[in-house]
């Protein structure tokens, strides 16, 4: 297999503690399955901020543009609140994104039936839940022009505009089907056609694009009702994709379905399928340098790595098991009760010792 590239990008707060595990996993699945990866660790956020006065310094860029995928762990924290607002941590995330161009953000939301507890929904409505919401990052009414707050006879008028080419909604759709012919084959586009004329060109677009995915199911929902929907019986859904704005609702929702911030996954793409990996929750200052973080969101973001961008799914499914298998075992974080059922809280480190026994007792 031929040698490719991972930045990893360890950032601030419990992201070097949580990244050092998921390197632990990364190295072992390397060997085991042969996979050829070689990583580069490079500064960035807070940590590159205060050694060389940038939160993205042009090194590190020019390393992300190079790799094949991208692995981070968090950034920020209340000690970059008084730096300048274009240095901090945050606008180097930002400016990676778009440099990337990196248009379509993937969301999981699995919950791991023994877990089923941690959700304020009924257990028999989430158990088991796997669901993945793809959202469209760098369109939409976030960036839509005009945009702007002024004043028209009188009046103050704030107003922004919800717009998408074609070619746009094509990619994000293009990426939807695929993402669901390596799970479930079932899309559901996520809209709001019955009112906006940009959801109705949404729709148009992703009725076409499914002729060249028969073997995926197509369905349309309004956005009012898949809101409904996902805390009615969330288990419905493979794949749900979606606008911007509506993604960006739909998936802090589904996010809270499992109760679990330390378990969740991300990746976003660009059209290549090169991708920036992390998990969703941020640099937990209040547990920083404790060991106490949950590394399964990042170990699992790596795995999401090695599926969607290096396309390695048997490495992939070997993770997900492990964590699968360490989570039936008890082994909890503390971010998650345990203790109920003679469950284990373990720290950083124990959890990615469980999940590389859990790796080498599976293969
Ligand atoms: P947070 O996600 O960092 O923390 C929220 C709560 O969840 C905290 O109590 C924290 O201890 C806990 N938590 C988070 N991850 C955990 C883990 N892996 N294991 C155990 N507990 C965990 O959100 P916040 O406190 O609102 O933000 C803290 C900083 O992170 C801010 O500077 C924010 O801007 C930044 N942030 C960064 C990202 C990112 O790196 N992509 C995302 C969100 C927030």
């Amino acid at each position: 297999m031929s040698n490719r590239k991972i930045v990893v990008l360890p950032g601030d707060g419990i992201g070097p503690e949580i990244i050092a595990q998921a390197q632990r996993v990364l190295d072992v699945v390397n060997d085991s399955f042969k996979l050829g990866l070689s990583t580069q660790v490079c500064m960035f956020g807070g940590a590159a901020y205060d050694k060389v006065g940038s939160p993205l310094p042009d090194e590190t860029l020019a390393a992300c543009r190079e790799a094949d995928a991208i692995l981070m762990g968090s950034i920020g924290g209340p000690k970059y609140d008084a730096a300048p607002r274009e240095l901090r941590p945050e606008r180097g995330l930002l400016g990676l994104r778009s440099q990337l161009g990196l248009f379509a953000n993937l969301r999981p939301a699995m919950l791991y039936p023994e877990l089923a507890e941690s959700s304020s929904l009924k257990t028999e409505l989430v158990a088991g839940l796997d669901l993945m919401i793809l959202r469209e990052l760098t369109g939409g009414i976030y960036f839509g022009q005009p945009r702007g707050i002024e004043t028209r006879d009188g009046k103050r008028v704030g107003f922004n505009t919800m717009v998408y080419n074609e070619d746009e909604i094509r990619r994000i759709g293009q990426r939807g089907f695929e993402i669901a012919r390596q799970r479930g084959s079932r899309l559901c586009s996520v809209d709001k056609a019955n009112v906006l004329e940009v959801s109705e060109l949404w729709r148009e677009v992703m009725i076409d694009v499914a002729k060249d995915y028969p073997d995926v199911e197509l369905s349309h929902m309004y956005v009012d009702n898949a809101a409904m929907q996902l805390v009615r019986a969330p288990k419905q859904f493979d794949v749900i994709v979606t606008s911007n704005l509506f993604g960006d609702i739909l998936s802090d929702a589904a996010a809270m379905l499992t109760g679990s911030i330390g378990m969740l996954p991300s990746a976003s793409l660009d059209e290549q399928g090169k991708g920036l990996y992390e998990p969703v929750h941020g640099s937990a200052p209040d547990i920083t340098g404790q060991g106490i973080a949950n590394p399964l969101a990042t170990i699992l973001s790596a795995s999401m790595m090695l599926r969607y961008t290096l396309k390695e799914s048997a490495a992939a499914d070997a993770i997900e098991s492990a964590v699968s298998r360490v989570i039936a075992d008890g082994y909890r974080c503390a971010d998650i009760a345990a203790g109920v059922r003679g469950e284990k809280t373990v720290n950083t480190n124990e959890m990615g010792d469980a999940v590389l026994a859990a790796i080498h007792a599976g293969a």
